[in-house]
């Protein structure tokens, strides 16, 4: 069977290089809004992290996140990511158990 190439990112957080669909994106827009890009397309300066909240709490304590944005993140935010990144655990973690069904 011939392997697909996977297209690698890091998690900003953990360092870990992560097949990109398994990563969450947030984009920096041009207009120096933060937030999370589920569609992989918006424009402006991307991060990624891992689809868990571990991995966002680490990129809030370690300030990776800002730093992968050039950014500093306000805390308002955060908050708001927090609560985004809860839901769309839950959604990713669906998304996933679905794809290994296919397998
Ligand atoms: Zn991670």
């Amino acid at each position: 069977m011939k392997q697909r190439k996977i297209p690698l990112r890091k998690c900003v957080a953990c360092q870990e290089m992560m097949p990109k669909k398994e990563l969450i994106r947030i984009v920096r827009t041009p207009e120096d809004a933060v937030l999370i890009d589920l569609t992989g397309k918006k424009s402006g300066r991307g991060a990624y992290l891992c689809g868990k909240v571990s991995c966002f709490k680490l990129a809030h304590k370690n300030k990776s996140l800002d730093r992968a944005l050039k950014q500093h993140v306000k805390p308002e935010i955060y908050e708001q990511l927090a609560q985004d990144f809860i839901k769309v655990e839950d959604e990713f973690l669906a998304a996933k158990e679905s794809a290994a069904d296919d397998e």
